[in-house]
């Protein structure tokens, strides 16, 4: 299919169809792009079952083997990246651009992984005595399954899958239901540059707690991923406690972005544009509490309220367009909700916030933002930068550790000493240093605290996957 648009859950190398079914719809325009097939249990049992014979074909492949073919899925992914991108802006929403970012940044795990594959490297120990060797081989933990968001629908699944596959293992993944044709035609193109039948299922259902419910509690599988919220993420911890699963998680932050007077203010307003604004200001790296030094407030402020009055929103697919719909009403309601909740208890508001129709939010900023405002503490999810105003370092540091998260975290300075300071006192998991855009498949991303379990992208991310055995041996 020349788009790439399929409407069926896909299972053992082939699409997977049942009556049930439900609208997956453009946020931009509020029209229904397909009807999607819903899964029920047997269908979820069944792609489980795929997957463990799968993994049984997939201890008979070497590490070259699954290398090559992870570099076929990347340069498939490639090929595609015009039809995947548009697919994604219609589904998600963001502007194409952005889109085609992603593609190439999702595509960008499965060409890492690809080149790791063939690095799963064990250890030589020295013995204690002269009669033992001991050594550790890495091996694969077995059958996967995932449950990713709607923020990225391409790069959450990849930087899952590639590793995984990588490793040696199969996996069924059960994509967002705002955003599940990307996730299938990302499967449909690992069929193509053939991946073991099975090795990749995708489950496309409504129904997430029934979902969920048979992968966390399924004796068959032995590793679970989450991308998501972290209250999900709670729940799903404690039902994979039933079956002592691996676990990752890539829950929620709640990111300062701190700019100290001495930073390059012009490049410092530059990062929190992108760290802000990228996908609507949907993503669990956005900048959400910006803390900046009080002799630069005024001067930061001009410089900014000037950049986000330059932003254009609209459809995403419409050229120039800068910030796309949120993923629902619902979200835009939770912006607004946050947005008065903050003005009701003292900050001033910057921008025009009179009503856009359906899932348009403007772009805004707060300041005077203090803790005893909800937005201090939520993720806002959209596109509202909350300014607050402090006098040294000790008290930004202890404001901005001052929350249960630690995914990512921004500062701006010039001066040495402070980055080293700033970036060890920072308690979180990545830091950007006057850097607003930090995600790199090469680079490790996760989090500390309630953010979440375990590392994606690096060389870290390919020990998710893998255990690792050791072998004494008596000579
Ligand atoms: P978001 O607010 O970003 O959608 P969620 O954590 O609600 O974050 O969703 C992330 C993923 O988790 C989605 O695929 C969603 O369907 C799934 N999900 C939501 N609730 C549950 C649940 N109770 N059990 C399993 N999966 C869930």
């Amino acid at each position: 299919m020349s788009d790439l648009v399929f409407s069926d859950s896909f299972i053992d190398g082939d699409f997977y169809s049942t009556s049930q079914r439900f609208s997956v719809d453009n946020p931009a325009t509020a029209e229904s792009i397909t009807q999607v097939s819903d899964i029920d249990e047997a269908g979820v049992e069944q792609a489980l079952k795929s997957a463990d014979e799968a993994f049984s074909k997939l201890k008979q492949t070497t590490a070259t083997e699954r290398s090559e073919t992870l570099r076929r899925w990347y340069e498939l992914v490639i090929e595609h990246k015009q039809q995947l991108a548009e697919l994604m802006t219609k589904e998600q929403g963001k502007p194409l651009k952005e889109a085609l970012g992603e593609v190439e940044y999702g595509a960008g795990f499965i060409k890492w992984f690809s080149e790791e594959a063939k690095r799963s490297y064990g250890d030589t120990i020295p013995a204690t005595d002269s009669k033992h060797r001991l050594t550790t081989i890495k091996q694969p933990i077995g059958v996967v399954a995932g449950i990713t968001p709607w923020n990225f629908p391409i790069a959450m699944i990849t930087r899952k899958v590639a590793p995984a596959y990588a490793a040696g293992c199969s996996f069924v993944i059960k994509p967002s239901e705002h955003t599940p044709l990307c996730a299938i035609a990302l499967a449909y193109l690992a069929d193509k540059a053939g991946f073991v039948k099975g090795a990749l299922n995708v489950v496309v259902s409504e129904n997430a707690k029934m979902v969920g419910e048979i992968m966390t509690e399924s004796e068959r599988v032995r590793k679970f991923t989450f991308t998501g919220s972290t209250g999900v993420g709670k729940q799903l911890l404690s039902q994979c406690a039933s079956t002592i699963k691996q676990t990752s998680m890539e829950l929620g932050g709640n990111a300062p972005f701190i700019i100290f007077d001495n930073a390059d203010l012009d490049e410092a307003v530059a990062g929190l544009m992108g760290a802000k604004f990228r996908n609507a200001g949907q993503t669990c790296v956005a900048a959400n509490r910006i803390f900046v030094q009080r002799s630069v407030l005024e001067t930061v402020l001009e410089k900014l309220t000037d950049k986000v009055a330059e932003l254009k929103v609209g459809n995403g697919l419409d050229d120039g367009v800068d910030i796309g719909p949120l993923i629902y009403p619902k979200a835009k309601e939770k912006v607004q909700t946050l947005v008065q909740d903050a003005v009701d208890k003292g900050a001033s508001l910057i921008g025009d916030n009179s009503e856009l129709e359906g899932s348009f939010q403007a772009p805004l900023i707060l300041t005077d933002v203090t803790p005893e405002m909800d937005i201090y503490h939520d993720e806002v999810f959209g596109p509202v930068v909350s300014i607050i105003a402090f006098d040294d370092e000790e008290e930004v540091l202890q404001l901005a550790n001052d929350v249960p998260y630690g995914l990512a975290a921004y500062f701006y300075s010039e001066n040495i000493k402070q980055v080293y300071r700033v970036s060890e006192a920072l308690e979180y998991g990545m830091i950007g240093i006057n850097e607003g855009l930090i995600s790199n498949p090469v680079a490790p991303f996760g989090g500390v605290k309630q953010s979440g379990l375990g590392r994606e992208g690096g060389h870290q991310g390919l020990d998710e996957y893998l255990e690792e055995k050791y072998l004494c041996v008596k000579v």
